[in-house]
């Protein structure tokens, strides 16, 4: 389906809010005054732009809008994980997830409030363990529909988010140039300025894209949701591995390592029966020493409809064991509250079947 309408401002860099004035006989510093009012004051029409000359809060109106997507749902308490539910402007949903401080996430320090957003709505990658994949693909997010899940969640919780990670529905690396471009946004200090050390990007192993994000001027994080250590555990839950196997995935993640000074992560989903044994614990760890990665070890989140399971916590304790002895610098994820929050697609999957079946989901509609 076609995106009705303008495009977004949110969508823009700020080089380029500089030459749109251009083209309109403004002067250059209006672009800072516009981007703040955009992502300092928060304003939601042109026409709150006090500081800026009637003329151009017109031209403005005529030729972008501001935000365009809008929150449907929220699941969650204001201490536990929480997820959002939003409508884009052609109708279609997307979810976001805001964890709450914890240790051992993607940033170093415990006082963190991360949000996990989406970057495309459905998935074409079709991993067999992932709701997200389960309906296909429908289309790429664009920057600013990114950037506004950002500028929601803060609005919806109250919190200020200091943390960014790019695991949400969608593969982001298949939409590499608005994903790199959102990250700018996200990362200006005319944006939303927040540090690149603390936005995680995570790919299932487009082994091209990562070389080509390790050429980005960028100092954002990568992670590898690896989930099998051999070809035929990837091969089996992962369609991607086909087209490019461990040894390709892996000699990209070399040369990303030599080209960043941050570590690598891997991210390991702990599935029984598939890819939970002593020997891929051991292969992980080996892997791991070669990218000098760290390993997030994260149990499997049931999902409606899907045959896996999560290992009993004794056997995810017994990998993580093997992977210390190898010296690997490993966590497991063990805490309640986050049960939910790798596994986003499942709340909008919700939400869909509810309105095939006709039944009411089981979330908290947001007052408006
Ligand atoms: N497409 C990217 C980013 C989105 S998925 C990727 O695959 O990396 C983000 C993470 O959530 C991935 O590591 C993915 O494997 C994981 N994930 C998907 N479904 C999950 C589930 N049911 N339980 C736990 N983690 C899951
Ligand atoms: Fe897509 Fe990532 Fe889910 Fe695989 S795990 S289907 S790549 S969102």
């Amino acid at each position: 389906m076609q995106k009705p309408g303008k495009t977004s401002i949110q969508s823009l860099l700020l080089e380029e809010i500089t030459a749109y004035l251009a083209t309109r006989d403004q002067r250059p510093y209006r672009a800072k005054q516009i981007a703040d009012w955009i992502y300092e004051k928060r304003v939601n029409s042109f026409d709150e732009m006090t500081d800026l000359p009637n003329d151009l809060r017109n031209h403005l109106a005529n030729d972008f809008v501001i935000g365009g997507i809008e929150t449907v749902r929220t699941l969650g308490s204001d201490d536990t994980t929480r997820k959002f539910l939003f409508r884009l402007r052609d109708g279609d949903l997307i979810e976001s997830v805001l964890i709450p401080a914890s240790p051992a996430l993607y940033g170093q320090q415990s006082d963190r409030r991360t949000i996990c957003v989406s970057t495309q709505v459905g998935c074409a990658y079709g991993c067999k363990f992932c709701a997200s994949g389960l309906d296909g693909f429908t289309r790429n997010l664009d920057s600013s529909e990114i950037v506004q899940q950002l500028l929601l969640v803060e609005k919806e919780s109250g919190e200020k988010i200091n943390n960014v990670v790019f695991m949400g529905m969608g593969e982001p690396l298949a939409n590499f140039s608005n994903v790199v471009r959102a990250i700018r946004i996200i990362n200006a200090t005319w944006g939303l300025e927040i540090g690149a050390r603390h936005i995680a990007v995570s790919t299932s192993g487009l082994a091209p894209q990562i070389r080509k994000l390790a050429d980005e001027p960028l100092q954002s994080r990568l992670a590898i949701s690896l989930h099998g250590a051999t070809d035929s555990v990837r091969n089996k839950i992962m369609p991607i591995n086909r087209k490019y196997d461990l040894e390709t995935l892996l000699s990209a993640c070399d040369y990303y390592a030599s080209r960043r000074k941050q570590r690598l992560y891997f991210e390991y989903i702990l599935i029984a029966g598939i890819n939970d044994s002593d020997e891929q614990a051991h292969l992980l760890a080996g892997h791991a020493r070669r990218l000098n990665a760290k390993i997030n070890l994260i149990p499997y989140n049931k999902v409606e409809g899907l045959e896996w399971s999560r290992p009993s916590r004794t056997r995810q304790e017994r990998f993580l064991s093997i992977l210390r002895e190898h010296g690997s610098v490993a966590t497991l994820r063990r805490e309640k509250g986050h049960d939910i929050d790798a596994a986003c697609g499942q709340l909008r999957l919700q939400a869909k079947r509810s309105e095939v079946s006709g039944e009411t989901p089981k979330v908290r509609t947001v007052a408006r």
